[in-house]
């Protein structure tokens, strides 16, 4: 019993990634804290993953879909609410892929102010969309990319009253970092390698920010080798020039431009880590992987980082032994099309009788 009620009383005090980090962040006891409790997310060893694809390490997948509004984009809204209400901002603005608005327009509600969202028309994900609309955001579709909408939001970020919480917003990203807290507090040290999909690359900039602070501060020894992944069709950092077009059925890092540029290629070079692409067949087919291997339902976008470590494995990259992390930014059930279209089959559709039933199942 007394196991129980400590699990009880710890999972009642998390109050979310500011009260925890507060000391690592731009925070002061007159910051009025928006938060829905975000963060503490699982770090879920995938075993089973691990030897389908012929490694000999340990994988552990940070589960962030399971945030409060199913992506991480959270842990750097609750900061930017904060702050934006701090500063006595009337309105929170923010261009997006799907995730960043869901979350904006989650935390503004909370927060009572108003809050725009502007979305690359017909390129969101149907969970993502019914987010935003249903927290009440005034919600925009323009007929143009996410690069498009986001040049829209800097503009008008230039109002007083206005605030950007698109990732440009410096304290996004300090929110972010704390992922890579959470994962050395969890595994008391930290990774040998760490994987993460990477669109407007604002979470490989604040996870190796978390990673450089903690080590700094003595809680870690060890740094890791950052491993990003973009798609084929949206891979500006691989390919070294921004993307007019991009495309990819992974919506979430269907980005030509990314903001945090030079924060992702210096990630990638001071920790001897890596920036490459994985097509969208090899994102569709790990996406499919994971959820069947191991019961973890991840966004397309997810999948980027994993077709990326199957890469490494084939090419010898990563010694048996090692200590291995990747984010899986967003939950499944944001994208139930492309998960459909994932799973490349459709339920078999029989006579309501035990003998049919029996047949499928093979009996
Ligand atoms: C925002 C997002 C990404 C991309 O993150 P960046 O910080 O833009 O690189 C990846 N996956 C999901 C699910 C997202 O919501």
């Amino acid at each position: 019993m007394r196991a129980l009620e400590t699990t009880a009383s710890r999972a009642a005090a998390w109050g979310g990634v500011i009260q925890t980090y507060a000391a690592y962040l731009p925070v002061t006891d007159a910051t009025p804290v928006i938060t829905l409790n975000e963060g503490n997310t699982p770090l879920i060893k995938a075993d089973n993953f691990v030897r389908a694809i012929g490694g000999e390490f340990d994988l552990y997948l940070k589960y962030e879909g399971l945030n409060p509004t199913c992506s991480f984009k959270d842990r750097g809204m609750t900061l930017a609410l904060s702050k934006a209400l701090e500063r006595g901002a009337k309105v929170v603005i923010c261009a997006s892929t799907g995730n960043t608005s869901a979350s904006a327009a989650a935390y503004a509600a909370r927060a009572g102010m108003k809050c725009v969202v502007i979305l690359p028309n017909g390129k969101i994900a149907m969970g993502k969309l019914a987010q935003a609309l249903m927290h009440g955001a005034t919600t925009i579709a323009v007929e143009g990319n996410f690069d498009a909408a986001l040049r829209i939001v800097r503009e008008l970020g230039e109002t007083a009253e206005i605030e950007v919480v698109n990732s440009i917003n410096p304290v996004r990203i300090e929110g972010q970092k704390t992922a890579a807290f959470e994962i050395c507090d969890v595994l008391g040290r930290a990774p040998d390698f760490h994987f993460l999909p990477v669109g407007n690359a604002g979470n490989i900039t604040a996870y190796w920010r978390g990673f450089r602070e903690y080590h700094a501060a003595g809680r870690t020894d060890r740094l890791p080798r950052m491993f990003g992944f973009q798609a084929a069709g949206a891979a500006p950092l691989v390919d070294g020039h921004p993307v007019s077009d991009p495309q990819t059925v992974a919506t979430a890092i269907r980005i030509g431009n990314p903001a945090s540029w030079q924060g992702a290629m210096d990630a990638a070079s001071a920790s001897r880590g890596h920036i490459g692409k994985v097509t969208d067949e090899e994102i569709l087919s790990a996406h499919r992987s994971i959820a069947r291997h191991e019961g973890v339902f991840i966004e397309p976008a997810c999948g980027a980082p994993l077709a990326g470590l199957i890469r490494c494995v084939r090419d010898g990259l990563i010694p048996q032994g090692s200590v291995v992390t990747a984010t899986m930014t967003g939950h499944g059930l944001k994208d139930p099309d492309a998960a459909i279209q994932s799973a490349g089959c459709q339920p078999v559709v029989v006579q309501a009788n035990t003998a049919a039933v029996m047949k499928v199942i093979g009996l």
